[in-house]
């Protein structure tokens, strides 16, 4: 702490950032990059946010915390802008992608990132559904390439003028037409086999919109997931690699990072942002800007405070639509690889970076889903899950393995709820379902450890009740509406304070979008040149066809 205490803040900085996860280390890195002089202050006492890879069960098992399924790859715009490279990052592309067992584990639909390989397996279950999906990967591919990708590689645009662009061309046309449907309504009428219903709407769940799947105005989720489905990416290591790299990539840069550095006040001077005040007492100044990665509500309310705030735009954010749901997590240390009963039909299945145990038809997430809404927990435990030490046997001791389970469970209602019965309940039905499709995990167990979302927020003081998204995938929290349509995007109502955290478009999860898009108007707003190429969503969209 002293040493921390004793380094020299520089008298004036370009720009101050509130918090060192993933979004504010891209967006800091960017414009250091670009000459400017930035200063990011962390509470923790480590950088990287939701990125966290620790040894929480025993010594050399290393655990995934919070992000884990990436798409970080080499031609990812901001690995090679920044070079993760260079600083240390690989990625993995694990051949088996996807494993949902079924019929009580006795068979299992795998994917692969090959899809002919992935067809084959559908059309053991339903020739018809590999033949449309073969249709809609193609489909969805290009929609993910062509419209999605600029929408969350921009600002958000007004409603008006996004509907407008879109409806010039077929495929944005197409893009607006599935918007229009909810995540259920797009897959259960493209897709008739239960197994594979369950997988899509499973990979759309896991982003986030469990809660969300039957409201209309977020179809296109849908093309996402499952053209991505075949995409998915973990890191060597641990997920802690890229923050570790992208805050290298910083200070290489010239850029500066406080750890034990809570900010606990936005100073405004006559409506406009002019430093910070940290927990410990000190004042870091600018005349440039402060930008926060903490969600939009917090920043507003609480860091800036709502007296210099209109009251729409208060109540707004006072009633800002939290993400519903959060994630349970339980991780096992092991001494052998957990035994699925479903290699017997698929050799493959263990193998899977996704691993849906639990939800065997679409009904059962529309239960989880239900339940989820109702703030009750289902009385089983199904899980989102993986085996990193099959990809990577660096994340364990030689021999020994690695995996966990992620469950969710109501977000906001339970946030301070997780005493040691509760705690108890969930891990009980966790470990339950894992023994249904892997009898032997418990004989292979040498430690287990739970990680609530009370435990998920004592770790990362911005997700508040494990809101890992900073908020709801919900329509009304989604584009510019997202965090409100009363102060879409990156700029605030207070002058030269920025937003460029997971509660801005296009929203949470590990890709790093909002931290860059916030990069490019701040770089805007203060006369810097981008050395990087930014994208112009409508000038994408005006070239569709
Ligand atoms: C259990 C779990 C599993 C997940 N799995 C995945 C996954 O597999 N794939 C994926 O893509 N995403 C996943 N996520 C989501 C992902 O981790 C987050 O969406 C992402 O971390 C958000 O990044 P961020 O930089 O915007 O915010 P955060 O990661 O929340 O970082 C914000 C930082 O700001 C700091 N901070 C906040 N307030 C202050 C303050 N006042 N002063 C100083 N510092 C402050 C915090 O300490 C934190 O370090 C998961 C999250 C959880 C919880």
């Amino acid at each position: 702490m002293t040493e921390v205490r004793d380094i020299a803040i520089p008298d004036d900085v370009d720009g101050i950032f509130v918090g060192g996860g993933h979004n504010a280390l891209i967006c800091a890195a960017y414009l250091a990059r670009a000459g400017m002089k930035v200063v990011v202050c962390e509470a923790s006492d480590r950088i990287g946010g939701g990125t966290t890879t620790d040894e929480i069960t025993l010594p050399f098992f290393r655990h995934n915390l919070h992000a884990y399924f990436v798409r970080w790859t080499p031609e990812y715009a901001v690995w090679n802008d920044l070079e993760l490279g260079r600083f240390g990052v690989r990625s993995i592309y694990p051949p088996v992608q996807n494993a949902l067992p079924f019929d009580g584990g006795e068979r299992v639909l795998v994917t692969y990132s090959d899809l002919d390989r992935s067809l084959d397996e559908i059309a053991k279950l339903s020739r018809s559904d590999a033949a449309a999906y073969r249709e809609l990967h193609e489909e969805f591919s290009e929609l993910t390439r062509r419209v999605d990708t600029p929408l969350r590689f921009s600002e958000p645009m007004p409603p008006e003028q996004l509907q407008d662009l879109l409806g010039r061309s077929r495929l944005g046309r197409r893009y607006l037409e599935l918007d229009r449907r909810s995540p259920l309504e797009v897959v259960r009428g493209a897709f008739e086999n239960e197994a594979l219903r369950s997988l899509i709407l499973f990979n759309v769940s896991v982003r986030g919109y469990l809660p969300n799947l039957d409201v209309p105005g977020i179809g296109s989720i849908a093309a996402l997931a499952l053209a991505n489905s075949h995409q998915g990416r973990m890191v060597e290591g641990g997920t802690y690699e890229v923050a570790k790299a992208i805050a290298s990539s910083l200070l290489a840069a010239g850029g500066m990072i406080l750890t034990n550095a809570r900010v606990e006040r936005v100073v405004v001077d006559n409506g406009r942002a002019t430093g910070v005040e940290l927990a410990d007492g000190r004042r870091i100044d600018t005349s440039g800007f402060v930008a926060s990665s903490a969600p939009a509500p917090i920043t507003m309310l609480e860091l800036v405070g709502g007296e210099h705030l209109d009251s729409g735009l208060r109540d707004d954010l006072a009633q800002y639509r939290w993400l519903e749901e959060a994630l349970f997590g339980v991780h096992w240390a092991l001494s052998d690889r957990p035994r699925l009963t479903a290699e017997a039909y698929n050799p493959d299945a263990p193998a899977a970076l996704n691993l849906a145990l639990g939800y065997e038809t679409s009904d059962d997430l529309v239960a989880h889903m239900r339940a989820v809404n109702a703030a009750r927990n289902v009385a089983d435990g199904p899980i989102h899950s993986s085996i990193p030490t099959i990809h990577d046997p660096s994340q364990a001791p030689s021999g020994r393995h690695t995996t966990f389970g992620w469950h969710f469970v109501p977000g906001p209602p339970t946030r301070g709820g997780w005493d040691s019965a509760a705690v108890r309940d969930r891990v009980d039905a966790m470990v339950r379902t894992y023994r249904t499709y892997a009898p032997n995990i418990e004989d292979a167990t040498l430690a287990i450890t739970s990680h609530s979302p009370d435990a998920t927020e004592r770790r990362v003081i911005s997700m508040r009740g494990g809101d890992r998204h900073h908020g709801s995938f919900h329509p009304d929290n989604w584009q510019w509406n997202r965090p409100t349509a009363a102060m879409p995007g990156y700029r605030t109502a207070i002058e030269a304070l920025y937003l460029c955290g997971a509660s801005q478009h296009p929203g949470g999860s590990f890709h790093g979008q909002p931290g860059y898009n916030a990069a490019g108007v701040i770089a805007g707003d203060h006369g810097v040149e981008a050395w990087w190429r930014p994208v112009h969503a409508a000038e994408a969209l005006a070239e569709l066809d």
